[in-house]
């Protein structure tokens, strides 16, 4: 049995995304060292890693995870609300909390999980949800679940989310308004103190995706610090996948709020949780994070580098984005600057924008200043050839 339409409908769906450059293919890699990647026998300086500080490598956070593991096991041998919730979670929830300014904070198994869970935990048919256009994927996917009305503002622009509210806040019981605080595929911040006055002002919650922000912006605190002080927004997510180096998503918020979600979030009561060595991990790297505030510097330092020496804006995180329109020439750039031993991935729709390809180029703690002028000239040289 080979069920030929199975197969026939896999097909012709392949044979559509080639024709339009838009399939995408798993290439074997390997992080040998910070910053470096190994794709078959090429060994690449990556300007593609989201391990902004290098803490998946660092000798500390692997000796915790270590211990960890041989302790507690490689995995949790069941969901939290069962027998997985071992005794590392309490400290990494604390920490978490504190890095953030909130009562409490709970890890879900990823970042996709938290925002797959939390967001239909509190949110419902007679609700509201509000999202920036540019909000990454697994924010759509948890407003979906939530089967909320929703809308989308223009990227960034408070104006236009205050006219949705005014036009429609009245018909719903209750609103989210979801932004990221640093967006993944853009790199510029969100104007979170201004969001957060009219999240106030029309009885909205407001609830930012941290992801990029965590360990790399505030002081490594995250995007919710505005000149040093915490915005008290009351919803807080990010992941523990990224500055972090480890795996793992978390939302901090009141205490309240974290224990109905511990009550209602399936992603979180359905899903085992994470393996004790990878808890220990987040939790030693955060520690890193609190303290070591010239590492968290650097990211942003090598990204304000590369956009000086392109004559672009200044990097407002460690994520700049080249844009290039078409996939054809955001995956010839990509091409030209593996030729030079850069590895930089052509981004293209879905993941953003149709006709807004580009080349996302992350900056790590890793890079050293030669190696960001060098790439920067190699980039200016692939943008000019395609
Ligand atoms: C990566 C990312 C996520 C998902 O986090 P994971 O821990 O990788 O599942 C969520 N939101 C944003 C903005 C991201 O960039």
């Amino acid at each position: 049995m080979t069920q030929d339409s199975l197969q026939q409908f896999a097909h012709e769906k392949l044979v559509r995304l080639e024709a339009q450059l838009l399939q995408r293919e798993l290439v074997i890699t390997d992080r040998i060292a910070p910053g470096i990647t190994r794709r078959g026998a090429t060994q690449l300086i990556s300007f593609a890693c989201n391990d902004y500080l290098s803490l998946s490598r660092h000798p500390d956070v692997i000796q915790a995870s270590e211990e960890a593991t041989r302790r507690l096991g490689v995995g949790a041998g069941a969901s939290r609300l069962v027998t997985g919730n071992h005794s590392l979670y309490q400290r990494l929830e604390a920490q978490l909390a504190k890095l953030k300014g909130t009562e409490d904070a709970i890890v879900f198994g990823s970042g996709y999980l938290t925002n797959i869970g939390a967001i239909p935990a509190l949110m419902g048919r007679s609700d509201l949800i509000l999202m920036d256009e540019a909000c990454h994927s697994c924010l759509y996917s948890g407003a979906r679940l939530a089967r909320s009305r929703i809308f989308t503002f223009k990227h960034n622009d408070v104006g236009d989310a205050a006219e949705l509210l005014r036009l429609h806040r009245n018909e719903y019981r209750y609103c989210l308004l979801l932004t990221e605080g640093v967006f993944s595929m853009d790199g510029d911040r969100a104007p979170i103190a201004a969001l957060l006055k009219l999240a106030n002002e029309f009885d909205v919650w407001l609830m930012t995706d941290d992801a990029h922000g965590l360990g790399v912006v505030g002081d490594g605190r995250g995007s919710n610090i505005d000149a040093g002080t915490a915005l008290p927004v009351p919803l807080q997510m990010g992941t523990l996948s990224k500055a972090v180096g480890a795996y793992g998503g978390y939302l901090c918020t009141s205490r309240a709020v974290a224990d109905l979600i511990r009550n209602r979030a399936r992603s979180l009561i359905y899903s085992t949780a994470l393996p004790p060595g990878t808890v220990a991990a987040a939790s030693k790297a955060l520690e890193i994070i609190a303290t070591d505030k010239a590492l968290v510097r650097k990211p942003i330092e090598r990204a304000r580098l590369f956009t000086d020496k392109l004559g672009l804006p200044t990097a407002q995180s460690s994520i700049v984005p080249l844009l290039l329109g078409s996939s054809e020439r955001a995956l010839k750039a990509s091409e030209h600057l593996q030729q030079a031993g850069y590895l930089v991935v052509a981004i293209r729709p879905p993941t953003v924008p149709v006709d807004t390809a580009r080349l996302r180029c992350t900056f790590s703690a890793a890079h050293e200043t030669a190696d960001v002028e060098a790439f920067a000239r190699a980039a200016a040289e692939a943008l000019a050839a395609v």
